[in-house]
């Protein structure tokens, strides 16, 4: 499942079709996780992409006459091509572009077609998909003091709080097992018995896992690729997550499983209480 990382390296990718004009667009399956507006290509005809930006997980296509906001769901992958490429099954979308006098094509493909492109001519900040989210985990709003008034009270384990988009966006099951083992914190611990120090630290582990992921391209295993069709980071250089039973690269002692709100959940006995 793209996650944050990876919708980030892919917006940097989308940045050569700002100033573009749409020439067409061509919507073949219209059902995506909500159904595509079935004027999006009247409402997109000669519009100027202004800018693109991220809010959590998902893509902000701003346009002189509203915002396109894209969701990749748990498989949609987006990518630039030429019109000579050929479509591949799952090719829902394409918005094409002219940049400059070059003709470019944004091209949206989607197995599950759990994703989403949903046009709105409001402010995207006042959507009720954005409207509640937490705060970026690289931004100065994210800190210890903000956290630590999250943790204080909630019983959940910690691992739980942290993948709440309503905490913070952003930090998905392999992001949060990593960060844990940065910050030494058992995931199943009660969020409200960590103290504020811990907090400072997993904070810190959490925008520095996050930053390394954007670095690398993304850490989503398997189906990911990048718009220029590079593959994110392998699975090995995980510390903990995906590693049951191997040893630990801190301590050599054993990498545990276990299940936190049904998802599998990995750490260190040793280095982590
Ligand atoms: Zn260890």
């Amino acid at each position: 499942m793209p996650e944050l990382p990876e919708v980030e390296v892919t917006r940097l990718g989308l940045l050569p079709l700002i100033n573009g004009i749409v020439s067409s667009v061509d919507v073949r399956n219209h059902s995506l996780r909500w159904p595509v507006n079935p004027n999006l290509k009247k409402i997109l005809n000669s519009q100027k992409l202004i800018s693109l930006l991220r809010r959590g997980k998902y893509l902000l296509a701003q346009f002189s006459n509203g915002y396109l906001i894209i969701h990749l769901g748990m498989s949609g992958r987006i990518s630039i091509v030429n019109e000579k490429k050929s479509l591949l099954k799952h090719d829902h979308i394409d918005i094409c572009f002219n940049v400059n006098g070059n003709k470019k094509i944004l091209r949206y493909n989607d197995t599950r077609r759990f994703g989403a492109m949903i046009w709105t001519d409001d402010n995207p900040s006042n959507h009720k998909l954005i409207a509640t989210l937490g705060p970026e985990p690289l931004s100065d709003e994210f800190n210890a003091d903000y956290l630590y008034e999250i943790v204080k009270r909630k019983k959940q384990p910690i691992k739980s709080t942290i993948m709440d988009s309503h905490s913070v966006v952003g930090v998905g099951n392999i992001y949060a097992s990593e960060s844990l083992f940065l910050a030494s914190i058992r995931p199943q611990r009660r969020s409200q018995k960590i103290k504020k120090k811990e907090i400072s630290i997993l904070v810190d582990s959490i925008k520095m896992v996050i930053q390394k992921a954007i670095e690398r391209g993304g850490s989503t295993l398997n189906d990911f690729f990048s718009v220029n069709g590079q593959s994110g980071y392998f699975q090995n250089e995980h510390n903990v997550y995906g590693r049951e039973n191997e040893s630990c690269n801190k301590c050599e002692g054993r990498i545990y499983q276990l299940r936190i709100a049904q998802r599998s959940s990995f750490y260190c006995k040793n280095c982590q209480v």
